[in-house]
């Protein structure tokens, strides 16, 4: 099988040197198995995501060697096979309409990065009379109906990995499809057989492996690279100082000083990638 490895920022601001971090070992694994690479934009965040952030990272990108084997797709033309997807399971009765806190709802078209919480379960067993009071304050987002189980996966850094598959949204209450809608649609579609990205999706893996198998799709191999961190142990952000090309270039580091910097910290030694020698643990920045 060829290997279609991709990268998928939301085009929401400028790269930082972790997210470049995760696009060079996205890139290098798909290419050194002698397979292609692609880049998508997920930009389904109309307040956020703009086609000029989407230009900048891939010029960042370019910068650092990582281009793409085709055009990249952007989410926000491709809603319909979104709604398509999530009209089939509608018609399988796996969804239910759900009246949670907006800021859930909202948050949903986002990759939930790090720590989250199962849903509870609030609106799962809604009376018919229930949810058409509910409807008439504010209209319903729609989420999976999951049954609580599990699903397991393969991870070149973690090896078999379990876990609960949520009852995700996949519609949010204004009818824009949801990330883990639209990212599992997507890699199915592009036929991405190995899904690198940062580690703190880890979580969500389960429920985006389960949609798969409902929507009668392959699922990739994952890698999931540990994150990088400031000196004070958090994820690393703008408050850490120069963490874009951008502001690196303007203390004199080039882009090829960055990539040549990150490629070691990903403990690559030789061309050729290698997922046994990336470190397990959280990368402290040093620029
Ligand atoms: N678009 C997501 C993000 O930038 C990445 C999701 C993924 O790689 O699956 O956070």
């Amino acid at each position: 099988m060829t290997i279609i490895g991709r990268f998928a920022p939301s085009p929401t601001g400028e790269l930082h040197v972790g997210n470049l971090r995760t696009a060079i070992a996205a890139w290098a694994s798909a290419i050194s198995a002698g397979g292609s690479f692609l880049v998508r934009w997920e930009d389904l965040d109309q307040f956020t995501a703009t086609r000029e952030h989407a230009v900048a990272q891939s010029l960042d990108l370019a910068s650092l060697g990582i281009v793409p084997a085709a055009p990249p797709i952007l989410q926000s033309e491709r809603l319909s096979l979104y709604h398509d997807a999530i009209a089939s399971l509608v018609k399988r009765g796996l969804t239910y309409e759900c009246f949670c806190s907006r800021k859930d709802i909202r948050d949903a078209v986002a990759a939930p990065h790090g720590q989250f919480a199962l849903y509870p379960g609030t609106c799962r067993s809604l009376s018919d009379a229930e949810r058409d009071a509910r409807r008439q304050e504010r209209p319903g987002a729609l989420r999976l109906r999951a049954h609580g189980g599990t699903e397991t996966f393969t991870d070149y850094i973690h090896g078999t990995v379990s876990g609960r598959v949520d009852d995700v949204v996949l519609r949010r209450n204004d009818g824009m499809p949801s990330y883990n809608v639209a990212v599992v649609v997507d890699d199915a579609l592009q036929n991405i057989s190995e899904v690198v990205r940062g580690d703190d999706l880890l979580g969500i893996t389960p429920s985006q492996v389960y949609l798969q198998k409902l929507l009668g799709y392959e699922t990739p191999v994952y890698g999931h690279v540990p994150l990088v961190v400031g000196d004070d142990g958090e994820r690393l952000a703008k408050r850490h100082g120069a963490v874009t090309l951008r502001h690196l270039a303007d203390l004199g580091v080039s882009a090829a000083e960055v990539r040549d910097k990150l490629w070691e910290s990903l403990g690559q030694q030789s061309e050729t990638w290698n997922w046994n020698a990336v470190p397990r643990t959280p990368w402290i920045s040093t620029f």
